[in-house]
């Protein structure tokens, strides 16, 4: 989208009124956050969604496996904690029902238009207002806008050269052809980030052979994700205070990690014990010796 800075025209003498006072772009985690506390607030708003869906990253990915690599009770938002998320790391099924849940809940969805992309923001100093162009040509003036675009919402397929050449299927992950038949295909999954990390264990035993490619290879840390048994569920459901404190608890000890992940003396250490029940033998000497930095630590697929 194209954004326009504020230029040097004269004010106007009698304002005009927006269309509303704040315009968010992008139906995402972060866009529906403020939809609901915007609502929550009193002001008028409208959000843009360019997606037929809101949901954003857990609206668009839906390869095999695909899940949080977060606690459920740490990736929802503070003010509306669940009682019943399935799992430790939900799938993306369950966080996408979460937040038309929310949508449903906080009744915002009057408030969102979908398939509607924000092509242009233009600041006009003379009214003091932004005004944004739409795909459908339309300019929707408000005095703030807020972008909850997301960094990573346009697949990179990368530039591999003699690409062309290439005769198979190819798709990115978050593009995911669920009608392609796997079996007996050769397969290359390139990359080794937390996506690939969900698809390599499901897509192994479904090919003829699979190929991972691995430019920077991550830590892989063991995925200590269970089932919420029906007791545990009971008792968040009845005593609700019991919420907020697995979450701090969980925040606890994911900051104790990062900490521990941050000062390579400890870090290394903790992170060394715990890698070594979850590497793979096959991860090569690029491997050997390196630091464990926070970028490239990924909760595995153990334990799903
Ligand atoms: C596959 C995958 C797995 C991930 N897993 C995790 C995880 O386990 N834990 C974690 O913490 N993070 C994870 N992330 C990061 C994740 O992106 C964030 O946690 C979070 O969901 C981002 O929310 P967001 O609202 O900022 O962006 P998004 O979810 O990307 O939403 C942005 C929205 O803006 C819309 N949009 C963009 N441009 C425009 C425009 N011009 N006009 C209108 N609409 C527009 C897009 O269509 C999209 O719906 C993952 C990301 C990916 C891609």
């Amino acid at each position: 989208m194209l954004m326009h800075a504020p230029t040097d025209q004269p004010v106007a003498s009698t304002p005009e009124k927006p269309d509303v006072d704040v315009l968010v772009i992008g139906g995402g985690f972060a866009g529906l956050c403020m939809a609901i506390r915007l609502r929550q607030a009193g002001f008028s708003f409208l959000l843009l969604e360019r997606a037929a869906e809101i949901g954003g990253t857990w609206q668009v990915n839906t390869y095999p496996g695909c899940a949080c690599d977060i606690p459920s009770q740490l990736y929802s938002f503070s003010f509306e904690l669940k009682s019943d998320w399935s799992r430790t790391y939900p799938m993306q099924r369950e966080i996408l029902s979460y937040l038309h849940a929310c949508v449903n809940k906080y009744k915002i969805s009057e408030r969102i238009l979908l398939n509607t992309e924000a092509k242009e923001a233009r600041f006009e100093e003379a009214s003091r207002l932004w005004r944004v162009r739409t795909g459908q040509g339309e300019t929707i003036t408000a005095r703030t806008i807020i972008s909850a675009m997301g960094p990573l919402s346009r697949p990179t397929l990368g530039k591999l050269p003699a690409a062309e050449r290439f005769q198979g299927k190819a798709f990115h992950s978050s593009e995911w052809d669920h009608t392609y038949d796997f079996a007996g295909k050769k397969v290359a999954v390139i990359g080794t980030g937390a996506s690939a990390i969900q698809i390599v264990p499901q897509l192994a035993p479904r090919v003829h052979s699979l190929c991972v490619f691995q430019r920077s290879p991550p830590w892989i840390l063991p995925k200590f994700d269970v089932a919420h048994a029906r007791w545990l569920i009971w008792m968040l459901q009845t005593a609700p205070v019991l919420k907020p404190l697995a979450r701090s608890l969980l925040y606890w000890l994911q900051e104790a990690m990062g900490f521990a992940l941050a000062h390579p003396a400890r870090g290394n250490r903790t992170t060394a014990r715990a890698a070594r029940g979850a590497a793979d033998p096959r991860r090569g000497p690029a491997s050997a010796g390196r630091d464990a930095g926070l970028q490239h630590v990924q909760p595995g697929a153990g334990g799903k």
